[in-house]
């Protein structure tokens, strides 16, 4: 249950006279349990805006904040974000269910579940019923990519964030996991940014959306009122 907002977000990585601005101002709500994407072509911001959502970049001007409370205020243990990113490979030495089960040595599972109940309840929430005790790389592409999922979920996060999560992925894998996240997302109701390159994707997958160019929001609306270039 969290709303997400930016206000007068920029960013410059280097210094103030040479460095590369990544985004310019950017001001924008996404509405508690909404399935919110970002989408744009390469160097547009899209992973600097997740990244800056997540904690892990610092903005050199503006403020995001989740349920009105900026996040300078919220301590990192505090703060419940899940994150699935493209380069977040699994723990290869561990099995699926050790993965899946990782973020609940530092967080509690979620009140009355111990963690075996809790890896194995989102294990079948993800479609991986009875693969715990397989090792990542007994898994295919789009298996991993669930078992990550998985574990970004695993302590009950407020908030999910997915940069190019299906971008290894062949076009049929891509299409059925996007409809399993999809159903996930609003089975959840949690409030989630998606980041992809991929236009068509976008349109499909998002309650709205916000069509990125060089650091800057072009447009913010749902996939209807969204223009698309021909
Ligand atoms: P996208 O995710 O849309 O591809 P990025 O957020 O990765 O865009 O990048 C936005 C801009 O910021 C690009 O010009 C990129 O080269 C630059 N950039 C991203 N990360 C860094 C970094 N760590 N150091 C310097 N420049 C960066
Ligand atoms: P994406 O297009 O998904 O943002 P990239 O492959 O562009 O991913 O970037 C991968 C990593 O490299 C990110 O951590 C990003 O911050 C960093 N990066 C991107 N551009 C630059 C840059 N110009 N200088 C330094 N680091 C960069």
């Amino acid at each position: 249950m969290t709303e997400l907002r930016l206000e007068g977000v920029s960013k410059r990585y280097g210094s103030a006279e040479g460095g590369t601005s990544a985004l310019t101002g950017i001001d924008l709500t996404v509405r508690d349990g909404e399935f919110f994407t970002l989408v744009g072509p390469s160097g547009c911001g899209k992973t600097t805006t997740l990244r800056t959502i997540a904690g892990f970049e610092v903005p050199t001007e503006g403020t995001v904040s989740f349920d009105g409370e900026p996040i300078t205020d919220i301590p990192p243990e505090g703060r419940d974000v899940g994150v699935v990113f493209q380069s977040y490979a699994l723990f290869p030495h561990m099995s699926v269910a050790e993965n899946v089960g990782y973020g609940l040595q530092f967080r509690d599972p979620p009140t009355g579940t111990t963690v075996d109940e809790r890896v194995s309840e989102l294990l079948d929430l993800v479609d991986l019923s009875g693969m715990g005790e397989r090792s990542p790389d007994q898994l295919s592409g789009g298996q991993r990519q669930r078992v990550a999922l998985a574990r970004a979920l695993a302590p009950e996060p407020d908030l999910l964030l997915l940069d190019e999560p299906m971008s290894a992925l062949d076009a049929r894998l891509r299409e059925s996991l996007r409809l399993q996240l999809k159903r996930i997302q609003s089975e959840l109701a949690i409030t989630t940014v998606y980041v992809t390159h991929d236009q068509e994707e976008a349109l499909a997958i998002s309650d709205r959306l916000a069509v990125m160019r060089d650091g800057e929001l072009e447009q913010v609306g749902r996939p209807q009122e969204i223009y698309r270039e021909p």
